[in-house]
């Protein structure tokens, strides 16, 4: 019996027994079997949120409490911390080391947001009256549909589920049915951390099936998701109908600009880490290369040079510097996002096919691919793969760079690399994209906002704002000294 689902403070296993088997990236192996639940099982972890909320059994807890209980659930996440990376790195196939650099990030995750839920919430609103008192409160939103994706799975629910408990909200997680292992171990944590019954909840299956409830029910406040732009999309169209909140966290395609006088040792190591990081299954990877035409070559060869060099592996081998693609699905696409991008005009100067190393025969491997060439209107420039394919242009001036690096629907984030300060700090101003590096790509910290510009998405996680997104906002005024409005007559 496989009882994986967290519904109501209980485990269970699916309304109808259903199960599915998740798999190695890497080689294909059974790494668990898990629940699959079914549409009562959404409805009943739905019924269980909102009752939890509208009890009032935790939503009436201070933020003093909520923030010790997320600070005992970051302790909780520290004491477990390599069992959960190992769960992690079989069911995305990243190496061990990486999925416990992720872990270590959301206890970090854990830590900010129950110490932002000591400091002081509201104020007071000077209105002008001395018999009136006027208060701006913070409460807890209601009920959130908490849905992540696969490549940082349990990193991107944490940065919904802290923020969730330290707001007061009662909730529904759905991570990714390619990677579920790392969720449930956290709802244990959760569970073993004293949160009150039907508070957090889990279900898992694919989100066509069980996803979609969690957008339409009138009884869901809130829809918190990191995942693709198409279903970014669909989301948002099925949120329109009760006018739900949405914090949406999509897609990116983000530009890299190197000027000549860039640090050029620094900043090609940086962009070949930027790309073929996670083998460019990260919403930030630096994929469009954005380089000054007197520095192409130098730069583009060596590149090229140092991406042959990696050396991708599963999750226990000591050499690799990377790992597999999720699925053959995506390899799938992958592939033929390159064919796409040659077919256009992009010359391939690396990579641009499967692994063929007898070590890789079981797994999703593609190597980390360069195409050089390209133009801003070609597919492959503009769609995010989200494998390990560099892009590159070329500019000739710093409002060419700047043009070429907004010239996308998307606004994630962006990287510039010169020695000239106040250029820099031109460009970084000028680019549209919701985070921006400066001699640098990719480092991130839980005190600061993360989210998108354009298609990029809507709102923020993480800092300030990523507590805000489950709060209310009420402006409280009492009038101390009652008395007639006198608008209207009160008599003939
Ligand atoms: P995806 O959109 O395929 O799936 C994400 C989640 O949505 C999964 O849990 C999936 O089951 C669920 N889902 C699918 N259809 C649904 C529906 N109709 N209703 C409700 N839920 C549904 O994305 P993915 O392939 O898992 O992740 C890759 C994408 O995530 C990339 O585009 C990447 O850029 C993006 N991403 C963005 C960020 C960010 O911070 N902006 C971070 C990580 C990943």
């Amino acid at each position: 019996m496989v009882a994986t689902l967290y519904i109501d403070g209980a485990w269970r296993q699916a309304s109808d027994g259903s199960a599915h088997d998740v798999h190695s990236p890497h080689d294909q192996r059974i790494v668990a079997t898990v629940s699959q639940a079914t549409q009562s099982d959404v409805q009943d972890a739905i019924t269980a949120a909102r009752e939890s909320f509208d009890s009032g059994i935790f939503s009436s807890w201070s933020f003093n409490e909520r923030s010790a209980l997320v600070a005992k659930i970051a302790d909780l996440l520290e004491r477990d911390a390599d069992l959960i990376a190992r769960k992690e790195s079989d069911d995305t196939g990243k190496r061990f080391i990486e999925a416990q650099y992720d872990v270590a990030d959301v206890v970090s995750t854990f830590r900010h947001f129950a110490a932002l839920g000591l400091k002081e919430h509201g104020r007071v609103v000077d209105v002008g009256l001395d018999h009136v008192s006027s208060r701006i409160v913070h409460e807890p939103l209601g009920v959130a549909s908490l849905i992540g994706p696969w490549n940082y799975p349990l990193l991107q629910i944490a940065w919904k589920v802290a923020p969730a408990l330290v707001a007061g909200c009662s909730f529904i997680v759905k991570p990714s049915e390619l990677t579920p292992q790392s969720a449930i171990a956290l709802m244990k944590i959760i569970e073993e951390a004293g949160t009150p019954k039907g508070v957090a909840n889990l279900i898992l299956g694919p989100g066509s099936v069980v996803g979609t409830p969690l957008i339409n029910d009138p009884r869901i406040d809130l829809v918190s998701f990191t995942g693709g732009l198409t279903t970014g999309q669909t989301i948002m169209r099925a949120a329109a109908t009760t006018i739900k909140k949405l914090a949406l966290e999509l897609g990116g395609k983000n530009p890299h600009i190197i000027f000549a006088d860039a640090d050029i040792e620094a900043a090609i190591d940086n962009a070949v880490t930027a790309a073929f990081l996670h083998s460019g299954q990260v919403c930030s990877a630096g994929t469009r290369l954005i380089v000054e035409r007197s520095i192409h070559d130098q730069v583009v060869n060596e590149i090229v040079r140092r991406a042959g060099l990696i050396t991708l592996g599963g999750p226990d081998d000591r050499l690799a510097e990377t790992g597999p693609l999720i699925s053959q699905a995506h390899l799938s696409n992958v592939s033929q996002y390159v064919e796409k991008g040659v077919a256009e005009g992009a010359q391939l100067l690396v990579g641009g096919k499967r692994s063929d190393l007898p070590e890789h025969a079981q797994g999703w491997y593609y190597l980390p691919t360069v195409l050089d060439n390209c133009t801003s209107k070609m597919f492959c420039v503009q769609e995010e793969s989200f494998g390990p394919v560099m892009t590159v242009e070329v500019f000739d001036t710093e409002a060419q760079a700047i043009a070429i690096g907004n010239d996308t629907p998307f606004g994630l984030s962006g990287g510039v690399w010169s020695k000239d300060a106040e250029k820099a700090a031109r460009v970084a101003s000028a680019l549209r994209h919701g985070t921006i590096w400066v001699n640098d790509f990719g480092p991130y910290r839980p005190a600061a906002e993360w989210g998108g510009y354009k298609q990029s998405g809507i709102g923020r996680e993480l800092g300030e704002h990523g507590l805000g997104e489950y709060l209310e906002i009420k402006h409280i005024w009492t009038n101390n000294a009652p008395s007639r409005s006198g608008w209207f007559r009160a008599h003939e």
